[in-house]
């Protein structure tokens, strides 16, 4: 459990994944509107150089990424109307191994998004979030 008292430290947490991750990884961002599963998001496309806009992609779905040789995804399914959806719009293409993709709302996409590497739960502790961080797979382990 790891407590963040302001959204630079949010982006900072952010970059120390990114920086973690050497391999292609699923990050799942769970947590409430506002909770700041963007923010992470926006600091870890930072520190791997990206510095343009990280905008929230709750209209188009998902907004990809290439920084540093990478492809990054960065998916919001809270609007999502039916997980069928995704099939449409070719997950399954995003998705080779060397990807990294973070994931707001997941529980949205199930049974047509991949299984997490590693799953970050978010909560609000007054103007603080709680950070919870769990590693499920090998890769996730690593990352941790
Ligand atoms: P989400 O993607 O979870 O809906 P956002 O990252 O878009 O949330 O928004 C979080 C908002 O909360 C931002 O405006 C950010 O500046 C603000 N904020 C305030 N305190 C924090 C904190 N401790 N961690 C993250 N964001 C924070
Ligand atoms: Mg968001």
């Amino acid at each position: 459990m790891q407590i963040i008292s302001s959204a630079e430290e949010m982006e900072n947490f952010g970059g120390r994944l990114a920086r973690a991750c050497n391999s292609g990884c699923i990050f799942y961002l769970n947590g409430d509107l506002g909770v700041g599963k963007t923010t992470l998001t926006r600091g870890f496309l930072r520190a791997l150089g990206y510095t343009g806009k990280v905008k929230s992609p709750t209209y188009t779905l998902v907004e990809d990424y290439s920084v540093a040789e990478r492809m990054i995804y960065h998916f919001d399914l809270y609007r999502l109307g039916d997980p069928e959806e995704l099939e449409y719009i070719g997950i399954r293409d995003y998705l080779d191994e060397e990807a990294i993709c973070l994931i707001e709302w997941s529980e949205k996409g199930k049974p047509f998004i991949p299984k997490a590497d590693v799953e970050v739960q978010i909560s609000y502790d007054g103007e603080a979030r709680l950070l919870e961080l769990r590693a499920c797979s090998e890769i996730g382990e690593k990352i941790l």
